[in-house]
């Protein structure tokens, strides 16, 4: 679908899988118009196909839009646009477990021009889809976390909170500075102290505090500068529904050091709709390094993971609306 000043939304069409031809001074390649989304579609007992959520993906690319000074799209025309894509590739879902249909929309800056004094005044918003394996195709494997001193991923008052392209290049060098230490992932903290625990290079965090039935769980509270994870969100209902206490809060690398070490913080994990649940096994910064618990995935994590995933794949009840079926 394009957007064009003056003229709103045109032009929807459904189209093969193919190259973009664009002219050198197109004005994303240089400044950076550009933002995303990420949601899957899962296979049904019965056969259907369902998207988890396209609402809420919809309504946070609105949010991205706003602060990338883009036109928004009506959620429902995202939400219309997941449908007919989804039901033209409905054979492209698998049928096994945690597989699904990865559903890619973004929508980029296409008017040709090297000024900088105001937004482009033509957009192209589109979506493309990829069939993508389970997470953990030979089990769950907790991930060793590097907390992030160096560089930060956001800063008050800049795209923390938006899903644009331009938020992830400035992450790979932090990436690859956690790579080096031997770890998996990198661990962001807030711009000004360095020590608030933000969330990870493409999930949120969570923390189990207190053990059982009397568990908390608790995650970083929305500042501006992380990505507001449907995952997350969905995760903070699904908890309550089974009883658990759950919060929002501002949680320190020296909190989660001592935590750990006098066993009020047993289970960390991550989320997000690529691996839905993934358990935090160890960390590392430049002066300290920690096990989590025993370094294995936690009796929550996994409950929490195996409710998610169950409302995903159609075999836990849907208690919130939360599945779109595809016609
Ligand atoms: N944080 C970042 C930086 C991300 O890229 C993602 C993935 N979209 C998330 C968190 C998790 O968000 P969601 O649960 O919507 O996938």
């Amino acid at each position: 679908i394009r957007w064009t000043e003056g003229r709103g939304w045109h032009d929807a069409r459904l189209q093969p899988y193919a190259p973009v031809p664009m002219d050198p001074a197109t004005m994303v390649l240089h400044y950076g118009q550009e933002i995303f989304e990420g949601l899957k579609a899962y296979r049904q007992p019965d056969g259907s196909v369902a998207v988890f959520r396209p609402d809420a993906n919809g309504r946070r690319f609105q949010l991205s839009a706003r602060r990338l000074a883009m036109p928004e799209l009506p959620v429902e025309t995202f939400v219309e646009a997941i449908d007919l894509l989804v039901a033209q590739d409905k054979a492209w879902v698998p049928t096994e477990g945690e597989q699904s249909l990865y559903l890619r929309p973004f929508m980029f800056a296409t008017e040709v021009g090297l000024g900088i004094n105001r937004p482009a005044n033509e957009y192209l918003f589109m979506i493309i889809a990829s069939p993508a394996g389970a997470y953990f195709p030979r089990g769950i494997k907790p991930v060793s976390v590097w907390l992030s001193q160096e560089y930060v991923r956001a800063a008050p008052g800049g795209t923390g909170e938006a899903k644009c392209g331009g938020n992830y290049a400035a992450a790979f060098v932090a990436q690859a500075e956690a790579t080096r230490q031997g770890c998996d992932q990198v661990v962001w903290l807030d711009s000004n102290e360095r020590r608030w625990v933000e969330e990870m290079g493409g999930m949120n965090l969570y923390f189990v505090r207190g053990t059982g039935a009397g568990a908390a769980i608790v995650t970083p509270a929305l500042t501006g500068t992380l990505l507001p994870g449907i995952t997350r969100d969905s995760l903070l209902t699904i908890a309550g529904d089974l009883g658990y206490a759950t919060d929002e809060v501002r949680i320190s690398t020296e909190d989660w050091e001592r935590g750990n070490a006098d066993g009020s913080i047993n289970e960390v994990f991550a989320c997000g709709t690529a691996a839905v649940i993934t358990p935090v096994g160890s960390v590392k910064s430049a002066d300290a390094a920690w096990t989590v618990g025993d370094g294995q995935p936690g009796a929550i994590t996994m409950r929490l993971r195996e409710q998610l995933l169950g409302i995903q794949t159609g075999t836990v009840e849907d208690r919130h609306g939360w599945m779109h079926r595809i016609a």
